[in-house]
């Protein structure tokens, strides 16, 4: 599916002299000039029955439109419900789309509706470049995510799981576009609907086509339809309500692997979050942001554990022959990463970031070979990654190169101390320096009760464990096979080391000189638990210091050490973080053990899951890039809104992958 060696392209427009942009491969306008402001309102905003369904609305709101175009559709609804919703609400807009405009086209169409000047602005900001796959793009303070999805509906339908409680059928007309009105988008608006029958009655649909293809498709998905009154001189529209569900229907429930179904949601808006790393950080804004009151406890305190190094490198290695879904995963996780990165940055004085670019050099031959692979399949654009030469790369990072490499430049490092404290500074978290020893669940009260190391006993409805390693004390019955990874980093004078320009990685990493310090590591030891700062360690830092390039092999002899600092990353079998919900074990092997005799025969039943309990861990080296998506998705679940990414990553990251492969390579194991 969406994978970084799919070419997209930006679609071919003819502009009108008055400004009107239209398609020249399918010979149809996007809109019109006169008013088609007033025509977007009335077909999709007041044929939805918004914006009076915002009044009252509580949690988020999901609306899914086919065909992103000029984004008029998102941005009039945008401003609507910037105007009239409930500030208990939270518009999710995810919008589908083969050929995106560029970022300088979406501006020209735009600038013909001065009054969206103020979201288009906003939207261009964190605007996409033309990558497949999904793009999750946030505005907190105003309760308005966008996902993006770059890809045909036809095949990214699929991916999709809902809740929607609006349908924006938008896409050429059928007659010049066959393909998308296709069976598999109703076969797809159908599947969802059935997954969230409590939207019976809720659910619209809305089109400005009344062509048959569109009346049958949406009345075999359980819609019934209505042709209603066209904008100005157009006859007529359609609307839809989903409201024809008659039961549950076995052949379709039994596609739906029962672990992807997210918990209801609860409403008691009150969640512990353990562990102030990245991840409980991201985590714990996401909720906030949502209208959550948010406590997060930890042991030592903000950014105590690999979160706390002074620096860290944002960046994601991509391989051509890596699995899709790892691909897919890293590259969205890395782009909501970069977005967040410059929302954050704008807010504050302190220096949290720097994008200066990074530099991956190929210091080998293999090195230089996986990335020659790289580069021939990819189709990823400059703007994320170039192939460099020796003399490119030694200009670029300002220090003398042997090899050729990979650039990113948007990349560069991250303080991730400073990056969560600023997350957390949010009215609704709460931060508390205190040792959460045991969890135990109430089932009277719906509640966990969370024991403090001083006895203490606290409760909550809900629970998210982003300790790392240390979530397998927490939850001492789940299935985690999750290991330790000490890293030990060496800080250096910055007088004493090469000036450089942007973040090099190569048998290790080191990035442009903060406060006066240079920070190079870390080393990588499994389970070795030893928290000291030893020596042999900043030995092995410094070694691959000289395979930085000539400047450093030849200042050796200067290297003045002057720090370093221990901590431990937690990593999983297969490199994925575990986010979402935890199967409750014993129940879970029982009821689908039977996969262990055939693991196609998946049975139609409700998955044990610890209820209102999260996890999200085993970020391994890549938290800086993995968590702000990470922390999306959670919320999603958690709130019981639209998921941020495919349903194909939601199972990759599900924390109970390696209980379900084990159940069916039947090689269940203690750990
Ligand atoms: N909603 C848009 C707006 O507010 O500007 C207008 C949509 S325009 C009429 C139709 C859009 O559907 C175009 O941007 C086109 O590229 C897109 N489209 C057409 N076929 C598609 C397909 N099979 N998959 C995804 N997008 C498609």
């Amino acid at each position: 599916m969406t994978q970084h060696s799919e070419t997209v392209r930006n679609p071919d427009l003819i502009w009108r002299d008055d400004g009107q942009p239209v398609s020249r491969e399918f010979d149809d306008p996007y809109f019109s000039v006169d008013n088609g402001l007033e025509e977007s309102r009335h077909v999709f905003l007041q044929n939805s029955g918004l914006p009076q369904r915002w009044h009252h609305w509580q949690g988020p709101f999901c609306i899914v439109e086919t065909g992103f175009g000029t984004g008029l559709n998102f941005l009039m609804t945008w401003q609507a419900f910037a105007r009239e919703a409930s500030t208990d609400s939270w518009l999710h807009f995810t919008s589908i789309e083969k050929f995106p405009l560029s970022a300088q086209q979406l501006a020209q169409a735009m600038a013909l509706w001065p009054e969206l000047a103020e979201y288009t602005e906003q939207l261009l900001q964190q605007y996409p470049d033309a990558i497949p796959g999904f793009h999750h793009m946030e505005w907190p303070e105003q309760r308005v995510r966008l996902t993006l999805i770059i890809g045909d509906v036809s095949e990214v339908m699929n991916d999709l799981s809902g809740p929607v409680h609006a349908w924006y059928l938008d896409g050429f007309a059928p007659a010049r576009n066959p393909e998308m009105w296709s069976d598999s988008l109703f076969r797809n608006i159908r599947r969802i609907s059935l997954r969230h029958p409590r939207l019976l009655g809720e659910t619209t649909a809305a089109s400005f086509s009344t062509a048959g293809i569109v009346r049958r498709g949406l009345k075999g998905a359980g819609f019934r339809v209505k042709r209603l009154q066209g904008f100005g001189r157009k006859w007529e529209m359609l609307g839809g309500r989903f409201e024809l569900y008659a039961g549950p229907e076995p052949a379709l429930l039994s596609q739906v692997r029962p672990w992807l179904v997210p918990q209801a949601p609860d409403t008691r808006r009150r969640i512990a979050v353990i562990g102030a790393g990245m991840a409980g950080a991201t985590t714990a804004a996401a909720l906030a942001a949502q209208g959550y009151a948010v406590d997060v406890f930890d042991a030592k305190g903000i950014a105590s554990g690999a979160s706390g190094n002074p620096q860290g490198g944002l960046y994601i290695k991509l391989a051509a022959s890596e699995n899709a879904t790892h691909s897919e995963f890293y590259l969205a996780a890395f782009q909501a990463s970069l977005r967040l990165m410059h929302q954050l940055a704008a807010r504050t004085d302190t220096q949290l970031w720097d994008n200066c670019g990074v530099l991956q050099q190929a210091m080998n031959e293999a090195e230089e070979k996986r990335q020659q692979r790289f580069m021939e399949v990819s189709s990823l654009p400059a703007s994320l990654i170039q192939p460099l030469d020796a003399q490119t790369a030694t200009s670029v990072s300002g220090t003398a190169q042997n090899g050729s490499g990979l650039f990113f430049p948007a990349a560069g490092w991250v303080s991730p101390a400073r990056f969560c404290q600023q997350l957390l500074e949010h009215p609704a978290i709460r931060v508390l320096i205190r040792k959460v020893e045991q969890l135990q669940y109430q089932t009277e009260e719906s509640q966990w009760q969370l024991q403090m190391a001083d006895g203490e006993v606290v409760t909550y409805p809900q629970v998210v464990i982003a300790t790392a390693y240390d979530a397998r004390k927490l939850l001492p019955d789940a299935y985690l096979p999750i290991k330790s990874i000490r890293g030990q980093i060496t800080l250096l004078d910055a007088a004493s080391v090469p000036k450089i320009n942007t973040v090099l990685c190569g048998e290790t990493y080191t990035a442009p000189a903060l406060d006066n310090q240079v920070v190079v590591g870390a080393t990588y030891h499994q389970n070795d638990f030893c928290e000291e700062v030893r020596e042999a360690d900043h030995e092995q830092n410094l070694k691959h210091m000289l395979d930085f390039g000539p400047d450093f092999y030849n200042s050796r002899h200067n290297f003045r050490v002057i720090g370093g600092r221990t901590s431990f990353r937690c990593t999983t079998p297969d490199y994925l973080p575990m986010v979402g919900s935890v199967p409750n074990r014993s129940d879970f092997v029982q009821k689908f053990g039977i996969l262990g005799s055939n693991a196609r025969k998946i049975p139609a039943i409700e998955a044990p899951t610890l209820p209102g309990l999260w996890l999200n861990i085993g970020h391994g080296s890549r938290g800086l890039a993995s968590t702000p998506l990470c922390a999306a998705i959670l919320a999603a679940d958690i709130t019981g809104s639209a998921r941020p990414i495919s349903e194909r990553v939601i199972e990759a990251l599900w924390p109970g992958r390696f209980l379900l492969r084990d159940i069916i390579r039947k090689k269940l194991s203690q750990f």
